[in-house]
């Protein structure tokens, strides 16, 4: 029903309003009871009007009766006394009588129309079976009745006497109709300024309720504008404290983003102003030199090369990063081998390891296939194991190990290398970190390896772990569902 109503009102644009709703809920809340109570008075006084009179008009009506029967009426209509005694509750009651004989004759009829002719209804015809009828027609204003005139005089005993005819009344309801009408009237007024009170106060309760949420729109607002930073309360009601509560959240994740994302550009900027810088400081000094020796000109260039080779790799890295942000939540899962992954993995890395004579261990404790985005974990898997190879020493070794249980799949890279400073181990995933920073021309790095590593994991629902003794090794543990859950 709700839905209809919405529907209904969908095109209604001020209907969407809550002042709008709680105005008329207050509007109808208090009008419709007051309506119905009007109806129910108006109708109650008339029923009991209506009785009031009918009973009294019965009574009057049996006592005629007697009087008929004593003066022999029925026979005889000459009675003067009969007749006044019929003319006179005629006009009390603003009605007619009609007196009418066991033949369905009309003897009497006070307006004197109807005298001599027969008269078959339905209420006569149950009236001479003993049954008093009353019928009450609200729109007409009349009530008609019909008495039994019972022969008691003649009958000796306490029995009912013999029905010797009708009294057919008709009487106007006029008075009870005119009192109805100035009630209606009164109540009308009275209706009519509830109405106005209910207004005036649902005008004024609807704004007054809605108070604290014009201020929860004005403490955004003036937030956007940028008024303030502290975290908004509007405690009026648990509702609007609710609202302002996940609004300050929100402001609090934004400014976080804000900042981290400042944070990011600059230190884009300034890693890639560091290669430049290099760059420009060799080529100006080769500009500055008149007759420059060839061996001297030929380390400048391989210097160049080498700074736009580690420009290249920032960029390539930055790529990555953005490229992994951006389809976060949108891998493309399959089925994947992992032993076969990281096996071709560490095949492609055996060069540089053997370049700098450190042994490669794979160490596969079962076969494990998971659903994982193949191409984004052999970046993960590559960043870890170049790391280990990179930060190792000459005559070292790295050892990846795989194994699994029903619900997930582990991937070890331990190594025999410098190992990172406790302190800096909750850092290294963050980007552009490099641990001992002034060593960090020694090793190429664009510090971005690790955070590309981490969000890749994430985006599986897995997590990874670093362990690490200073001098000793490394051990970086990651852990990844085997079923992908979106
Ligand atoms: P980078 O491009 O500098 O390697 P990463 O994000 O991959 O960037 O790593 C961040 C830092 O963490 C590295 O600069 C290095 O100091 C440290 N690190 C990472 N892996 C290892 C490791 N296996 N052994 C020692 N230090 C490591």
């Amino acid at each position: 029903m709700w839905e209809k109503i919405k529907k209904r009102t969908g095109n209604l644009v001020f209907f969407r309003s809550l002042r709008v709703r709680i105005f008329f809920l207050l509007m109808i809340m208090g009008l419709i009871p007051g309506h119905i109570t009007r109806s129910m008075l108006i109708n109650n006084y008339e029923k009991r009007a209506v009785s009031v009179k009918m009973s009294e008009v019965s009574n009057q009506f049996k006592m005629i009766s007697n009087h008929l029967i004593a003066y022999h009426y029925l026979s005889d209509t000459s009675s003067e006394v009969i007749n006044a005694e019929l003319n006179q509750i005629s006009n009390l009651y603003d009605g007619r009588v009609l007196v009418i004989n066991k033949n369905f004759k009309v003897v009497k009829d006070t307006y004197g129309i109807s005298e001599g002719k027969t008269v078959i209804s339905e209420e006569v015809v149950r009236c001479f079976r003993g049954e008093e009828t009353t019928y009450y027609d609200g729109k007409d204003g009349f009530i008609e009745m019909t008495i039994p005139i019972v022969d008691n005089v003649n009958q000796q005993s306490e029995e009912q006497g013999e029905i010797q005819g009708v009294l057919l009344c008709g009487l106007s309801t006029d008075n009870i109709s005119l009192t109805i009408s100035i009630l209606e009237r009164k109540a009308f007024v009275l209706e009519v300024l509830l109405a106005i009170l209910i207004l005036l106060t649902s005008l004024f309760v609807s704004k007054f309720l809605l108070l604290p949420f014009h201020k929860v729109t004005k403490a955004i607002s003036e937030v956007k504008e940028g008024f303030t930073d502290k975290a908004l309360s509007v405690p009026d009601y648990e509702e609007t404290q609710h609202i302002v509560d996940a609004f300050n959240e929100v402001l609090k994740r934004m400014r976080i983003l804000d900042q981290s994302r400042q944070e990011f550009v600059s230190n884009v900027s300034h890693e890639l102003k560091t290669p430049l810088t290099s760059m420009k400081v060799l080529a100006d000094s080769l500009i500055g030199q008149k007759q420059v020796p060839e061996e001297l000109y030929q380390e400048f260039m391989e210097d160049i090369a080498a700074e736009i080779e580690r420009e290249n790799r920032i960029i390539n890295d930055l790529l990555s990063l953005v490229k992994a942000d951006k389809t976060s939540g949108r891998l493309n899962v399959e089925m994947v081998d992992v032993n076969k992954l990281l096996e071709s993995l560490m095949k492609r890395l055996s060069p540089i390891a053997e370049k700098d004579r450190i042994e490669l261990i794979f160490e596969s404790n079962r076969p494990v296939t998971a659903e994982i985005d193949e191409t984004k974990i052999t970046l993960a898997g590559t960043n870890l194991i170049e790391n280990a190879i990179k930060y190792n020493r000459p005559g070292g070794w790295v050892k990846v190990s795989l194994d699994a249980d029903h619900q997930f799949f582990t991937i070890t890279v331990e190594d025999s290398g410098r190992g990172i400073p406790e302190e800096e181990q909750e850092h290294i995933f963050e980007r552009f970190y490099r641990v001992d920073k002034s060593h960090s021309g020694e090793i190429p790095g664009s510090g971005l390896g690790l955070a590309i590593t981490r969000n890749i994991i994430l985006m599986h629902r897995g997590a990874i772990q670093v362990s690490s003794v200073l001098e000793e090794g490394t051990t970086f543990l990651v852990k990844i569902p085997l079923t992908y859950s979106k």
